[in-house]
């Protein structure tokens, strides 16, 4: 892996930036030169590099810690790029880039071999977006590149929603980092593979299936999404992922069963934390109690997700207890994240 002496930090102000801002353009250089520079996008933040350059992607993987065959998705900061990269686009793939671009809707299509092998992971397709977030669409426009970008945290870790969440996990192991303040949506895209006549939802995110529904009709999940023996179609679902340091137990049952859990392990020694919804903070009492939101208001949730299981490191819990959300709009999101960084442990 390589190691650099510092990471560069650019801040950049997301009202005012543009393609000619000097550290968008000191960015850009980077990437043109085979570098790995992270940036906020307005899911998470990403870490990005020429998807052309074989030895440049590979930087991703190794400052990543990712495994190999967990494909990356590539960003365009231009619709007429797809021509370039992608075969066969089907008219519903079409109508969804024309909807939900810019925006936190990936596209599985089939590719055209100009990306460099270790972005797809040896796949005959490719997974494209256009992000709604003007640092990343700045720095895509000033690169000229398409840039394979994964989510910029250490593999299995939460994703970072802010620049310093990215340098908590990668400092020197990154060329730079582009500081637009906190991403919005808070988790990462909807993934959607388009390569067949009806498109399969592969990872629930930024975009619902509803919304999705409504524009080009059917559409399904993949039925491995929230089932332990299926083997997902999408690779990197079968990883555990955006796991906090110490163990995380969904509790389902309501605020009692909640509160005997947490009796039961502060008994026994443990420095328990506890995520819950603005409305049962005032109900629950327990070492570390942080709050995700209003179950009301699950956009609030899924934004403060990531932030909220990242403190319980710094907080040093022994064990985390989250209670769970709504499978609605995007609370389908929030519960597939949790779920994974629980590794599926849910208890009664
Ligand atoms: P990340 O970039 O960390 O948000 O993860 C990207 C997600 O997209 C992972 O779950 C990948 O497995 C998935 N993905 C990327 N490209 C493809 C592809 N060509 N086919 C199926 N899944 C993909
Ligand atoms: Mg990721």
């Amino acid at each position: 892996m390589s190691r650099y002496d510092k990471t560069h930090y650019w801040k950049v102000d997301i009202n005012t930036v543009s393609v000619e801002d000097p550290n968008i353009q000191e960015a850009a250089i980077a990437l043109r030169k085979g570098e790995v520079v992270a940036f906020p996008t307005e899911t998470v933040y990403g870490l990005g590099a020429d998807a052309t350059k074989y030895d440049a992607v590979q930087k991703i993987f190794s400052a990543k810690g990712r495994p190999s065959d967990n494909p990356l998705i590539v960003h365009i900061g231009d619709k007429n790029q797809i021509s370039e990269l992608a075969l066969d686009i089907k008219k519903h793939a079409f109508k969804l880039m024309d909807t939900f671009w810019p925006g936190p809707l990936t596209i599985i299509v089939k590719e055209k071999r100009v990306c460099a092998e270790n972005v797809t992971a040896g796949l005959n397709t490719v997974g494209i977006r256009i992000p709604d977030h003007p640092v990343a669409l700045a720095l895509l426009q000033a690169s000229q590149l398409p840039v394979a970008a994964p989510s910029a945290n250490r593999s299995g870790k939460p994703s970072p929603t802010t620049a310093n969440h990215v340098l908590q996990d990668l400092s020197n192991r990154i060329f730079g980092v582009l500081d637009g303040g906190p991403t919005g949506i808070g988790v990462e895209s909807t993934v959607i593979d388009c390569t067949e006549d009806i498109p399969v939802i592969l990872r629930p995110g930024g975009i619902t299936l509803e919304a999705i529904r409504e524009v080009i009709g059917d559409v399904i999940y993949d039925s491995a999404l929230y089932r332990d023996d299926q083997k997902p179609k999408s690779p990197g679902m079968k990883y555990a992922h955006y796991a906090p340091n110490a163990p995380l137990w969904i509790v389902e049952g309501g605020v009692e069963t909640l509160q005997k859990q947490i009796n039961e392990l502060t008994e026994r020694g443990k420095k328990v934390g506890v995520m819950v919804s603005d409305e049962h903070v005032p109900h629950i009492s327990a070492d570390i109690v942080q709050s995700c939101g209003s179950k009301a208001h699950l956009e609030e949730v899924a934004s403060k997700l990531y932030d909220v299981l990242r403190s319980f490191d710094q907080l040093e819990a022994d064990i985390i207890l989250a209670e769970p959300f709504p499978y609605e709009g995007i609370g389908e999101a929030v519960m597939n994240r949790l779920l994974k960084a629980a590794s599926h442990v849910v208890k009664l």
